[in-house]
């Protein structure tokens, strides 16, 4: 036998829950069924889908997330073109090549833009539960808007997201935020930073200790647990922050609070890439270990400029779906039902075009159908497709015996509620009773 192949370490395979796996991830009905509330949320909010590559420009990066990142310095899957030498990466998050994509196109030239994808990231990390080589996010940016009520919107368009899931917001997930000021204000803070590290110089980690000085504000993102004193007694940007940085972040708290949604003043949150500036926030859970965050984002106004555009204001947020789906799996949230309405069993002997030329005017009515295929010996015997029917999670049979089909009619048998009870229907006209077949999905 030829050698069995593996996927790459971290990369995932996400099935349907009917296949059998060791790893915990999401299934696949679950994703689907992710991917449409997401469709429905972001158009009730007025966001246009776009697709960018996946592989783009190393510079994109190193140039828009910043050099002294966790991701630039060591999580980035870059490669030379063997055909031509360019250096390209796996894009490790969404935003840089949005932006890109928005400046090649002149994108804004007629006014802001709300935009959202979905797809997969790659980051050169550790394994574990929540966190993989090859995750995938829902990434939503709004381009060309300033004010704090984007900030807002923004939040309240994850909410939204959490509410059709089936999240309860401040139990399953709660919003923590902050203001990370303007440049000017970071590099006040960052001048005091520096002095306070340097102080504490004996407890830095290596990757601290190499950040003194590049990038301090990045020490207070560190999750070594040895380090979280002397980040807790740091000082706080929030301090340094001037009056049109705080009526903007007390902006977008007045419409949080407007809307009755709680959250938390972090002043430690900081978040992993550069290009960030005034609100930052992050949707967390305690369920999930450490890798609790679910959601995070926050205002770019300087990212257009640096990566060659025209000035303008940005915010956007990434979205891990395998955590929040994790998470959803974890808390047994009721899922809608992706099983079919019925398994068409077909005894052996019956004539399968008849039974296909059926099962096809059912499903053009729009109900979901699995056929019980013949293999190569022929059908299975009645009993072997019936277990196979309730295996299916279907709520109804439909039997084409011999004799009803002779009739021109197939049985009806209800699988589940209704436990047993059956009807004959006319094949003849389909579109009348198949909305029978639809009840009670959940
Ligand atoms: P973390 O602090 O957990 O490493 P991050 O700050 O690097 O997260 P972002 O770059 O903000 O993450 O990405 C947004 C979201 O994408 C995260 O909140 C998380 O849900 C998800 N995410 C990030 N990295 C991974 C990963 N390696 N595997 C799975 N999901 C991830
Ligand atoms: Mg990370």
């Amino acid at each position: 036998m030829a050698e069995k192949l593996s996927a790459v370490k971290g990369m995932n395979d996400i099935l349907p829950a009917s296949v059998p796996r060791t790893e915990k991830l999401p299934d696949s009905a679950l994703w689907q069924w992710f991917e449409s509330v997401v469709r429905t949320v972001l158009a009730r909010y007025g966001y246009q889908y776009l697709l960018t590559p996946i592989v783009e420009p190393t510079a994109l990066f190193v140039r828009g997330l910043g050099e002294v990142t966790d991701i630039v310095e060591k999580e980035m899957y870059s490669f030379t073109d063997a055909m031509n030498g360019d250096k390209l990466t796996l894009r490790p998050e969404a935003t840089a090549g949005i932006v890109r994509a928005m400046i090649e196109h002149n994108a804004l030239y007629n006014g802001p833009l709300r935009l959202w994808t979905v797809g997969p990231m790659f980051r050169h990390e550790r394994p574990q539960k929540g966190r993989y080589r090859q995750f995938h996010q829902l990434d939503v940016e709004a381009l060309g808007l300033a004010g704090p009520d984007v900030d807002a919107e923004m939040i309240l368009v994850a909410r939204a997201l959490w509410k059709e899931l089936g999240l309860v917001e401040g139990q399953h997930v709660r919003l923590e935020i902050n203001s990370l000021g303007q440049p000017g204000e970071r590099k006040a803070h960052r001048d005091a930073l520096v002095r306070h590290f340097e102080q504490h110089a004996d407890v830095l980690d290596a990757d601290a200790q190499r950040r003194l000085h590049s990038n301090p504000l990045r020490i207070l993102d560190s999750k070594n647990a040895a380090m979280q004193p002397v980040v807790e007694s740091a000082p706080q940007l929030m301090d340094f922050l001037g009056p049109e940085s705080l009526a903007h972040f007390d902006a977008v708290r007045a419409t949080l609070d407007a809307v009755g949604l709680a959250y938390r003043v972090n002043p430690r949150l900081v978040r992993g890439m550069d290009y960030y500036n005034l609100t930052v926030f992050e949707w967390v859970t305690d369920q999930l270990g450490s890798q609790g965050t679910v959601c995070g984002g926050g205002r770019y106004d300087g990212l257009m400029a640096q990566l060659g555009g025209k000035p303008a204001p940005a915010i956007g947020f990434g979205l891990g779906i395998e955590r929040l789906l994790l998470l959803m799996q974890e808390l047994a949230l009721p899922v809608p039902d992706s099983a079919p309405d019925a398994y068409a069993i077909v005894p052996p002997g019956t004539a399968l075009p008849l039974v296909m030329t059926a099962l096809e005017a059912l499903r053009a009515a729009g109900v979901r159908v699995q056929q019980h295929a013949a293999g190569a010996e022929g059908l299975a015997g009645m009993k072997a497709q019936f277990k196979k029917a309730d295996a299916s999670g279907a709520r109804h049979a439909l039997i084409f015996g011999p004799d009803e089909l002779a009739r021109g009619h197939v049985t009806v048998k209800a699988l589940r509620e209704g436990g047993g009870s059956q009807v004959e229907r006319p094949l003849a006209t389909p579109a009348a009773w198949a909305p029978t077949l639809l009840q009670s999905r959940s």
